[in-house]
């Protein structure tokens, strides 16, 4: 057990106040936490999987102090435009264009696309060791809510409607700018992010709620024909189904402050007059080797890409040593990921194995009494939990724990079963808040909801593409179900699958 806290001792900096708070929840003993989640155009890369580490890091630090955590996060499968500087008609949408680029080729329709990359997505969040979030809502399965919530806002005042969509009147709610300082009208306009181009929009800050579209891919009726959402409005329709009208904690990559979370936070508080979220919390961004990332420098990395590398003479990148660079500077701080971090942090996550099965072994066998001095380990485990509870010290936690392993490595031959119980207790400790050592074997994936539901899916359209002949579609699903680490088995009583053990 980690030393009694309470949630007060879980200090997070707060970018709505600009200052580092203790949490300070709606309902004792519980979080209410949704974070955005991608959009599924193309491979998740290893920045977007930075700023989902800290949402990892939060659930993780939030259940070691024994709070209940209530933890959404979507997946962005509709509708995201590929400039933001003009989400209007001139806009092309990213689904769009990835279906069209060489990537794009081997998939039938935008629908497949989104699918395959949202599979991919939850083998790459299980591969990099990330809590199952309660639940992971999609946009696209959520627009009857996202229609109700545009008519609600029309109706109260909030949205008015043009010959081209629906717009979210940001004269209506004085407080808007309130979580980016962006509050000049001029300097909005000049800023003029996601602002539509539409010149019957009564205010160039007004955003789209709706856009009419009947030759977009993806399109919906509604009671303004034919067409799609607008970005924001998902996460506050989301977030208010499955968390409630007011919820402790949001958060997202620092992007994401204005426009997207400044008019999740219209939206909402026009919807319910109530305080959306108490806590926001913005990861900077990470950088590669000193550079933006980018497909066209060569330094555009993906979770995938690195786990299927020729690193390690062929064996390709470790994931819990991924993760332990991804999370090893401190969220608020910009991170330069280098190949030689990554390559350090090998070692450590072998060591932290090497420990794991010694204890293994030496339980089984020999742990008799032989100590003179005891090992001890709860002052790291301590030192470790009191660094995450200020607002995520990754870097002081992680130093706890290199200090236990050298502890551990200098009295693995005088191991009593007193020292065997400690060092267990400790790892158990490390694992559960930093999610760095890994599972041993790969657990029965019928425990993992998200990822039997896709791998039933893809298997019955498999099945499809099988009785109809098509050898190359079902092909081409095998392969994806192999890059989410699911094998499949053509067996005499039918199909199975299971997953992949790791190496
Ligand atoms: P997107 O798929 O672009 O909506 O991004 C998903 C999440 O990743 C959002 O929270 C973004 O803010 C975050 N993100 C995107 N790029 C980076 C980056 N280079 N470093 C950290 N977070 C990022
Ligand atoms: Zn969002």
């Amino acid at each position: 057990m980690f030393p009694q806290k309470a949630s007060s001792d879980f200090r997070l900096f707060n970018t709505l106040t600009n200052r580092v708070e203790p949490l300070d929840l709606i309902e004792p003993g519980k979080l209410r936490m949704y974070a955005c989640g991608p959009t599924v155009y193309s491979y998740a890369h290893i920045g977007n999987f930075r700023s989902f580490l800290t949402s990892d890091l939060i659930v993780r630090t939030a259940q070691a102090i024994g709070l209940k955590v209530n933890y959404v996060t979507n997946i962005t499968d509709v509708g995201h435009l590929t400039d933001d500087d003009v989400a209007d008609s001139q806009g092309e949408d990213r689904m769009a264009r990835a279906l069209r680029s060489k990537e794009g080729e081997s998939f039938g329709n935008v629908w497949d696309l989104a699918r395959h990359y949202a599979n991919v997505l939850i083998a790459d969040w299980d591969r990099l060791n990330l809590e199952e979030p309660t639940l992971r809502p999609r946009a696209t399965e959520h627009i009857r809510q996202q229609i109700l919530a545009v008519q609600s806002l029309i109706s109260a005042g909030h949205a008015y409607e043009t010959t081209q969509g629906v717009y979210f009147r940001v004269a209506s709610f004085p407080d808007y700018g309130k979580l980016s300082g962006n509050r000049d009208a001029a300097e909005l306009t000049e800023l003029s992010r996601e602002l539509v181009v539409d010149s019957a929009k009564e205010d160039p800050r007004d955003f789209a709620l709706w856009k009419k579209d009947d030759k977009h891919l993806m399109q919906w009726f509604s009671p303004w024909g034919w067409g799609f959402p607008g970005w924001h409005i998902e996460c506050s329709v989301m977030a208010n189904e499955y968390l409630g009208e007011e919820i402790d904690l949001h958060a997202g990559g620092e992007d994401l402050i204005f426009p997207h979370h400044e008019c999740e936070i219209a939206q909402a508080e026009s919807l319910t007059g109530k305080q959306f979220a108490r806590h926001w919390v913005h990861t900077r961004f990470l950088q590669v080797e000193g550079e933006k990332m980018s497909k066209s420098k060569g330094n555009f990395l993906t979770v995938q890409g690195l786990i299927e590398s020729k690193e390690d003479g062929g064996k390709g990148v470790d994931p819990m040593a991924l993760r332990l660079t991804l999370i090893s500077g401190h969220y608020r701080k910009p991170y330069n990921f280098t190949m030689d971090t990554l390559r350090a942090n090998t070692r450590h996550v072998q060591r932290l194995r090497e420990i794991r099965d010694l204890l293994d072994n030496v339980s089984e066998t020999e742990a008799t009494d032989k100590t003179v001095e005891p090992l001890v380990l709860d002052d790291l485990s301590a030192r470790m939990l009191d660094a995450m509870l200020d607002d995520l010290n990754t870097p002081e936690a992680i130093a706890a724990v290199l200090e236990g392993v050298k502890r551990v490595m200098a009295k693995r031959d005088t191991l009593g079963s007193d020292d065997v119980e400690t060092a267990k207790d400790w790892l158990g400790h490390v694992e559960s808040l930093l999610g760095i050592i890994g599972r041993p074997i790969a657990p029965d994936p019928a425990d993992d909801a998200s990822l039997a539901a896709a791998v039933e899916t893809l298997l019955s359209e498999r099945a499809v593409a099988r009785a109809s002949r098509d050898w190359a579609r079902a092909d081409q699903i095998r392969d994806e179900l192999g890059a989410m680490g699911v094998e499949v088995m053509d067996t005499a009583e039918g199909v199975t699958w299971r997953r992949k053990i790791d190496s």
